[in-house]
């Protein structure tokens, strides 16, 4: 008799999880997968972070193919397996892709002289899927786990985990008062960062012992792209990052856009924070680029609550900062053609207001960026602020990624410790390859 596995979250890693499960024969009617989303026939794309693959169905689909990036995959099953598990889930977006040809790595050698004395810059590979192909897979990966007898439970969203008894509590959001019990052998809780209060909500019903994080705060900057072009040339996602060792301060370019480069809004607890997403498409050709400008500040005490006072004191009626030195230069419009919601300030002293001096690294970052790009001038927006929630995240077992108080639940993706595609697909398939076994 199989064991019942639920998943919680059809997010990359849950995905992925399911995918290897049935790959290797195991029955689809005993897998269950519940999300608060919608499949990927009916998933608008306003619904940035819910739905079939998560936020990873509508980012854009850039699969860094890397140890150092995405968040902790190697930490739990050393490098060799981790590279291993990411070519697993870059297969799977090829596999589902309906130009598979299209799937191309850029994979860059050297640093540029140019950079080096300000910054260090981080090479690695990146897979570049493109948004628009994303729908397309989402469809055909639903329906091999459709056809392959999985049951997916949508526009559901679990509100409690009886992680004693084994059951899983869910309220359908379409129907009025309706209740659902799933109860599990197995449970794979991949919610992302969509769900990340829920997460923190059992580790503190349950006191599960935690491992310590540090703050990742900073801004999305946003610039016409002629002014990094020498630079995208050698790397399309390239990583400046500079580190204040004494500080326990580091600083990094992230998750960098170009060509077709659209800020977009996220809403967590709530709030409104910034990140960014390409189009491959050429009609969405904007010629702009943008990334963040995270910082990684170490030793705060309580660095969830830390960061989510500062998002805090960034929004105003319900939306996030953006300043400009270029009066001229205006937050850009949404791939929908609607403007960024933002207020418009007229200096960065908002920013020293929400992380106090920290604020001072980011100013000093875009001021060397100044020196490196000569012709980027004051032609610059950040938009204010971008935010990376490490919520505690729950000690597992690094062997299978379950929790030591409760073996038979298992963390993945964002809710664990990954903060991109690779890397959650990654674990959700680590997680599986342990169930197969059994
Ligand atoms: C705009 C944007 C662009 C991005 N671009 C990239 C990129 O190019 N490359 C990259 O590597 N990463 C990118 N990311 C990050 C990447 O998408 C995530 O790291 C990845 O999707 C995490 O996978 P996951 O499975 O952990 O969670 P997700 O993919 O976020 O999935 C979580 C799922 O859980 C569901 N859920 C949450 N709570 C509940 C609940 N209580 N009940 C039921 N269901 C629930 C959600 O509906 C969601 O479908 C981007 C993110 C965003 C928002």
């Amino acid at each position: 008799m199989q064991d019942k596995i639920v998943i919680v979250g059809a997010g990359v890693a849950g995905v992925n999880a399911a995918t290897k499960l049935v790959d290797n024969g195991y029955p689809g009617d005993k897998i269950t997968i519940i999300d608060m989303g919608k499949s990927p026939y009916e998933r608008k794309p306003e619904e940035v972070m819910t739905g079939f693959l998560g936020a990873g169905g509508w980012s854009d689909g850039k699969l860094t193919y890397h140890t150092a990036i995405g968040g902790q995959l190697a930490k739990y099953c050393g490098e060799e397996k981790a590279m291993e598990l990411m070519d697993q889930v870059i297969e799977n977006f090829k596999r589902f892709h309906p130009k598979p040809e299209a799937v191309q790595c850029s994979d860059p050698q050297e640093e540029p002289e140019f950079i080096k004395p300000y910054f260090g810059l981080r090479l690695f590979p990146v897979w570049h899927v493109g948004t628009d192909y994303l729908h397309e897979i989402g469809k055909n990966w639903y329906q091999y786990l459709v056809d392959g007898g999985v049951e997916f439970i949508w526009e559901t969203k679990v509100h409690a985990i009886d992680f004693v008894n084994q059951r899983v509590l869910a309220k359908y959001l379409t129907k009025e008062n309706h209740e659902l019990e799933e109860r599990y052998d197995r449970l794979i809780f991949g919610v992302g960062k969509s769900g990340i209060d829920f997460g923190k909500a059992l580790a503190e019903e349950y006191k599960l012992p935690t491992e310590p994080k540090s703050v990742q705060i900073g801004v999305r900057f946003e610039a016409p792209q002629k002014h990094f072009q020498k630079l995208i040339d050698v790397s399309y996602d390239f990583k400046l990052y500079r580190k204040y060792e004494d500080k326990g301060v580091s600083l990094r370019s992230f998750c960098t856009n170009n060509n077709a480069a659209y800020v977009a809004t996220e809403v967590t607890y709530g709030d409104h924070t910034y990140n960014g997403h390409a189009k491959k498409d050429e009609a969405y050709r904007n010629n702009m680029t943008n990334f963040g400008i995270l910082m990684e500040i170490n030793g705060i005490e309580d660095p969830f609550k830390w960061s989510r006072d500062a998002v805090k004191k960034l929004q105003k009626d319900g939306v996030g900062t953006y300043f400009s030195p270029n009066h001229n230069r205006l937050p850009s419009k949404t791939s929908e053609g609607t403007y960024i919601q933002c207020n418009i300030v007229d200096s960065i002293q908002p920013l020293y207001d929400a992380i106090g001096d920290y604020a001072l690294y980011i100013e000093e970052f875009i001021e060397d960026m100044k020196k490196v790009f000569p012709t980027l001038e004051n032609d610059w927006g950040i938009y204010m602020p971008e935010v990376k929630y490490l919520s505690p995240e729950p000690l597992v077992d690094y062997t299978n990624l379950a929790l030591t108080k409760y073996p038979n639940v298992h963390f993945v993706g964002d809710a664990l410790s990954a903060r991109g595609i690779t890397v959650s697909g990654a674990q959700g398939i680590y997680v599986a390859e342990d169930l197969l076994k059994y």
